[in-house]
């Protein structure tokens, strides 16, 4: 039943870079599903809803090594369950809620409910996007004084997601637009030098993505869909 699925999980990877994370987006996707790619070696799995993260989790929870994602929006009141279940979060939208997150870390440490902290992407938005939710660039450099004085968060990189129709010309620049922005920072030395990871690329345009610098994609439909 899942022989076609194997295979083209197999194409795929063929021609991901070794050095690019691919990064599973299991949402939607079943328990049998996500074993089947357990099998074949993925332990990177990300999820967008907490709730069907959790849940997920509890089931799969003999698996011990999958290092689970979030992905999502977050609104600030669920930020201390994140930040107890999830080893990356990507998806790290405001300082608002950067700074809940580094409050739960730092609380969840002390409490022993975590080893380690989770490891954070900002995300930005280098094109206008009202639909989305993230710094502009302008923004974002406005907010690094606050965010340089979180302790206990591991601000990893940047993610992003481009708007809908742009072409494949539009859709590279964009791509390098963040990379760009990465670049500044990291010479700036805003965040430590772990600050390396760019989160970008999904099943519409993983491949600019990985042209323009991409460390960490993040494919569910490509993957998963029949
Ligand atoms: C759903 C989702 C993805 C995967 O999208 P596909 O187009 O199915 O590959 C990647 N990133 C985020 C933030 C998502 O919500």
């Amino acid at each position: 039943m899942n022989d076609s699925v194997i295979e083209r999980l197999k194409k795929i990877q063929a021609n991901i870079p070794a050095n690019v994370r691919l990064v599973a987006v299991s949402k939607k996707v079943s328990i049998d599903l996500i074993q089947c790619f357990y099998q074949q070696g993925i332990r990177d799995f990300a999820e967008n809803k907490l709730q069907e993260a959790l849940d997920k989790q509890i089931q799969l929870k003999d698996l011990t090594d999958i290092c689970w994602h979030f992905i999502g929006h977050l609104q600030t009141n669920k930020a201390k369950k994140v930040v107890e279940s999830f080893a990356w979060i990507h998806s790290v939208d405001s300082l608002k809620l950067a700074q809940r997150l580094d409050f739960h870390t730092k609380n969840a440490l002390a409490e022993g409910k975590i080893r380690q902290s989770p490891q954070v992407c900002l995300q930005v938005k280098v094109l206008v996007d009202d639909n989305k939710y993230g710094w502009s660039v302008e923004q974002l450099w406005q907010d690094l004084s606050e965010l340089q004085k979180l302790n206990y968060l591991q601000i990893r990189g940047l993610m992003a997601i481009l708007p809908l129709g742009l072409s494949s010309q539009e859709t590279l620049m964009a791509f390098k637009k963040v990379t760009e922005v990465a670049h500044s920072i990291q010479n700036k030395q805003v965040f430590s030098p772990d600050f390396n990871q760019l989160s970008m690329g999904m099943s519409g345009d993983y491949p600019s993505a990985i042209q323009a610098g991409a460390t960490m994609i993040r494919l569910g439909s490509i993957l998963f869909a029949d």
